[in-house]
């Protein structure tokens, strides 16, 4: 695929998941040959609109699913096409999330509100290859219950694939089963999994990962265990633009999966 150029890709199905959130199912250009790694994204261009970078949550027979929470001019937009319309699609860019070096290890999933969205194809590849991994525990934290998107997938990691899966809502006012009240850091401290033999990916506000890694280092988990995508805002996808540069790197071209030790000195930083 063209990285450069986009290539028309048709909208054949549109899921409202919760409001303001829809994924989109786009259909490929008969020939265009597709392949990403898990964690990658594309730039998904409405025609007259503009660009906005969107997380690959999943692709099978050249029908790419992306699930975009409509927050400003081009993702409304995109929200609101029609299935039949084209956009434009260039991708997929960056790297993807550890799988291969995970083998044999525990994974552990951190992911706050639509931050699940790039770690669902993952986790979907680990339970393919459960035999692979040994502990698999996801964490996800959203606002209110009913913010939690593809609820039912979460059931069967947890009912039928020897999943962890523990869920927290910070605005809610009462627990129910499985759900703890508050932020999904405070989901750590019932975590189940090695701290010596580890990969933990996250996704989600920089505050959440940042306090997440503090409260796994105070556990004993080392730094060499994180992996986190980084969400700037960006124009071209090709380090041109340097709105994502984290210190020597770009979200667009480096990340957005990065190892936690090669970003650690501008990692919460301000300016960075
Ligand atoms: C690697 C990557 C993967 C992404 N994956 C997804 C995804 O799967 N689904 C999804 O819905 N969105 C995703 N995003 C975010 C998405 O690209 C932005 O929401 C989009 O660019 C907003 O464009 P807009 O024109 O609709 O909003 P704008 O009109 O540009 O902005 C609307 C508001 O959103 C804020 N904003 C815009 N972009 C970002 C950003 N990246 N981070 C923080 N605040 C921002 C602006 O400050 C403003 O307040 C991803 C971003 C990156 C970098």
């Amino acid at each position: 695929m063209t990285k450069a150029m986009p290539i028309p890709a048709t909208l054949i199905n549109m899921t409202e998941e919760i409001p303001g959130i829809v994924t989109l199912s786009l259909k490929l250009e008969a020939d265009a040959p597709f392949e990403c790694h898990y964690g990658q994204f594309n730039m998904l261009y409405l025609f007259g609109v503009g660009e906005v970078a969107i997380s690959i949550m999943g692709w099978k027979e050249g029908v790419l699913l992306h699930t975009v929470r409509a927050v400003g001019r081009v993702t409304q937009a995109l929200t609101a096409i029609k299935v039949g319309q084209q956009i434009g699609l260039r991708g997929p860019f960056g790297n993807g999330w550890p799988l291969t070096e995970a083998i044999a290890k525990d994974l552990v999933f951190i992911t706050a509100g639509l931050g699940c969205a790039p770690a669902v194809a993952a986790i979907n590849h680990a339970i393919t290859h459960r035999q692979n991994y040994r502990k698999i525990v996801i964490l996800q934290g959203v606002k209110h219950r009913q913010d939690l998107l593809w609820k039912q997938q979460y059931d069967t990691w947890r009912d039928h694939h020897n999943c962890q899966v523990l869920l927290a809502a910070s605005e809610e006012k009462k627990g129910k089963m499985h759900w703890q009240l508050g932020l999904v850091t405070e989901l750590l401290n019932n975590a189940d999994f090695d701290i010596d033999n580890c990969v933990v990916m996250m996704c989600g506000p920089e505050i959440m990962m940042k306090a997440a890694i503090k409260q796994l280092a105070e556990l004993g988990v080392a730094d060499d265990a994180y992996y986190l995508s980084m969400e700037r805002n960006f124009q071209c996808g090709q380090g041109f633009c340097g709105h994502c540069q984290i210190g020597p790197y770009f979200v667009c071209k480096d990340g957005p999966v990065f190892h936690f030790p090669a970003i650690k000195p501008w990692f919460g930083l301000s300016g960075f």
